[in-house]
């Protein structure tokens, strides 16, 4: 890390991790942050271990003297401050550079618009199933220089990045690259697709020969994306074999022509899931996990929590917990992967929108049972397609007992509320958990 003075630009958990560390190793550290000092405890730790703290404002004198900036993912390009520096020629970076320079052991790195999470937990564990020692960061609350500074030369290291952490890469070179799929999302972000393209691209960059990138032959965008790579690219379909990579007939998955696993025995459902799957299958198998290990995964493994998660069979009722749905594209996804009867637990916060667009995907919905502010306008879609029974309660600890009542063998009651929890829970997990709970004790 060819810099010594370094400013940290937003004190977040990530921002916190990377001034400790750089501090730590000998640098001249500034921080600043919006929030007043007052009120920020890292700010106050910070300064009483010597850093320069700056804090209530971006005062653009923050940049002077500073050779590079550590900044928060989330503060965009466009910020006052951000502008200044671009102009003045500061190179700006985010945390996750610093975990190459950090981490002895290999990594891996996922990206795409949707199935982060869950790929970059199969990958961690199908690794820990093959008996390699390996750590996880990202999202799932781990800021991912500080794991990566205690991983050993014997380590690997799994990553879910986001195209915001990825923008601030350069040198950042992963062992193997998993690029899952690009759609239009966060446009507000990055302006147009070709930026997002671009900087979930980055991924790849600093690849070489040596190294490989999954990618999802499915996405025409990202196979051409793809093109530009220099390391080995080794493709997943669920749609058609592939040489050299991992894809499905309608009985077995295969990676690199070996048999892996019966379709049968992988717990996950749905056909997104089984994308996630087959990238999991060929990532952490470059990275050196046993057909044995991803097996002992993929008949066990029930999901993260929250992403249509399977919860219990009672009495020969299915429970699925998918509380992380919180618009309709993403339950119409859930929707789509069950042949069977689904009884569907749904409604939320109301921003506005009708349901109209979720109608074509309630064919298989036998009942409904809503709550929350969207209750009502749920229900109107649920009577264009003819649904007989459609209930209203409360909450979801009263829809799962609502869903029971009326369920029979076979069904799959499925929390996938296509909508923001707030006007009830505080959070998306919290009313997954009332959910799972209340399933347990029926
Ligand atoms: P992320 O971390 O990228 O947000 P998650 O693994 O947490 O992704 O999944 C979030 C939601 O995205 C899931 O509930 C599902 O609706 C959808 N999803 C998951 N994997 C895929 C995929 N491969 N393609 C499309 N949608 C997906």
């Amino acid at each position: 890390f060819p810099y010594e003075r370094v400013l940290v630009l937003g004190l977040a958990k990530s921002g916190e991790a990377a001034a400790r560390i750089l501090f730590e190793n000998g640098k001249k550290v500034r921080v600043n942050d919006m929030k007043k000092e007052e009120e920020n405890q890292a700010a106050k730790e910070l300064k009483a271990l010597g850093m320069e703290v700056i804090t209530g404002g971006h005062p653009l004198s923050v940049l002077d003297d500073v050779e590079i900036i550590v900044k928060n993912p989330g503060i965009p390009y466009d910020n006052v401050i951000v502008k200044e520096a671009l102009s003045r020629n500061i190179p700006i970076i985010t945390e996750v550079e610093l975990v190459g320079l950090l981490s002895r052991g290999s990594f891996v790195g996922i990206t795409g618009s949707n199935g982060k999470t869950t790929t970059t937990t199969l990958i961690y564990e199908m690794l820990k199933a093959s008996g390699e020692k390996t750590k996880i960061a990202g999202n799932i609350g781990t800021v991912a220089c500080e794991v990566a500074k205690d991983v050993q030369e014997d380590e690997k290291l799994v990553i879910e990045l986001s195209s915001f952490q990825l923008l601030g890469t350069q040198t950042f070179r992963p062992h193997v690259s998993v690029f899952l799929n690009l759609f239009e999302a966060h446009l507000d972000y990055h302006k147009t697709l070709d930026h997002y393209a671009y900087a979930k691209a980055k991924i790849f960059a600093n690849q070489t020969e040596e190294d490989y990138v999954v990618y999802n032959a499915d996405d025409g965008l990202v196979t051409s994306l793809v093109q530009e790579a220099n390391a080995q690219t080794v493709p997943f379909s669920v749609n058609e074999k592939v040489n050299n990579g991992a894809w499905v007939d309608n009985k077995y998955v295969y990676f690199q022509d070996q048999k892996i696993i019966e379709l049968k025995e992988i717990v996950l459902v749905g056909k997104h899931n089984l994308e996630n799957v087959l990238a999991a299958i060929a990532a952490s198998r470059l990275m050196g996990a046993t057909i044995d290990g991803i097996q002992k995964v993929l008949t066990t493994f029930r999901g993260v929590p929250h992403r249509l998660q399977f919860v219990r069979e009672l009495n020969g009722r299915l429970f699925y917990n998918d509380s992380k749905a919180t618009n309709i594209l993403a339950t119409s996804k859930a929707l789509s992967a069950f042949n069977q009867r689904v009884i569907l637990l749904a409604g939320g916060l109301d921003r506005g929108n009708s349901f109209e667009s979720l109608t074509p995907y309630l064919t298989n919905v036998k009942a409904m049972v809503l709550f929350g502010q969207t209750a009502e306008k749920i229900k109107e879609s649920g009577e264009v397609v003819g649904i007989d029974q459609i209930e209203i309660v409360d909450n979801v600890e009263q829809a799962v007992h609502k869903a029971y009542q009326i369920s029979n063998e076979e069904d799959i009651i499925l929390l996938s509320p296509a909508c923001a929890s707030w006007d009830q829970y505080r959070s998306f997990e919290e009313r997954g958990d009332m959910f799972v709970n209340t399933v347990h004790k029926l």
